[in-house]
């Protein structure tokens, strides 16, 4: 008789292949595990596989994919079911990836709160010194001064002239320049061009972009 599980295991497809690894599909319930190509070979990052050299069922699951499927660049035949199967994958990993976001979000608020008041406190202290300092220079006159623990310095600095008005400057001839006419490139004139002639206009290349696939999931809110 069939159990569940059966049926469950040949309904699932047990490896997906990528251009940088396979997917390895765990035993029901467990999460699916990653083995990357590499120019060594097949690299699993499970635990079995750190501890034996390299070698673990996910590896060997891969293998056997491989010899049994000698032409890797056919199509893999995908089903309506694999394809709900893998939609509902990516349900479950964006839960975790929105859950791992807000617990890392959360730390990284309080330690931003904790540097920000530590930070203030240190401040405060550094400004007592850094203000008698300029002081000390200020009352002496000294521009530069050599101390055991460094060199104390002042410069004078050249003042901001803000335009508030520019109309009202721009009426004294004396403070008017002509920038000439500016040249610049029509990106939607030569976008259009381009596409709907297939050129490559001098001084451009033309770049095809790979479609672009989105999913959406039932009940997000997105
Ligand atoms: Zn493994």
């Amino acid at each position: 008789m069939e159990t569940l599980q059966n049926v469950v295991d040949q309904m699932l497809p047990n490896v997906i292949q990528s251009e940088t690894g396979f997917l390895v599909d765990g035993d029901y319930g467990s999460n699916a595990v990653d083995v990357a190509v590499t120019d060594t070979g097949l690299e699993c990052q499970c635990f079995v596989a750190q501890v034996s050299n390299g070698e673990c069922e996910h590896v060997r699951i891969v293998r056997d994919h491989l010899a049994s499927n000698p032409m890797p660049d056919d199509k893999p035949a995908i089903t309506q079911a694999d394809a709900d199967y893998y939609l509902s994958k990516v349900s479950e990993l964006d839960e975790v990836l929105a859950a791992n976001t807000e617990s890392a979000t959360k730390q990284i608020d309080r330690i931003k709160l904790w540097l920000e008041v530590e930070m203030d406190k240190l401040v405060r202290r550094k400004d007592y010194y850094t203000l008698a300092l300029d002081n000390y220079m200020h009352l002496n006159e000294f521009s530069t001064k050599h101390l055991v623990n460094g060199t104390l310095k002042v410069r004078t600095q050249q003042p901001e002239i803000k335009v508030t008005d520019e109309e009202k400057v721009l009426t004294d001839k004396r403070f008017v320049r002509i920038v000439p006419e500016k040249r610049a490139i029509d990106k939607a004139a030569l976008r259009k061009y381009c596409t709907q002639t297939g050129e490559e206009v001098p001084g451009t290349e033309i770049i095809l972009k790979p479609h672009k696939f989105s999913y959406k999931l039932d009940g997000s809110a997105q």
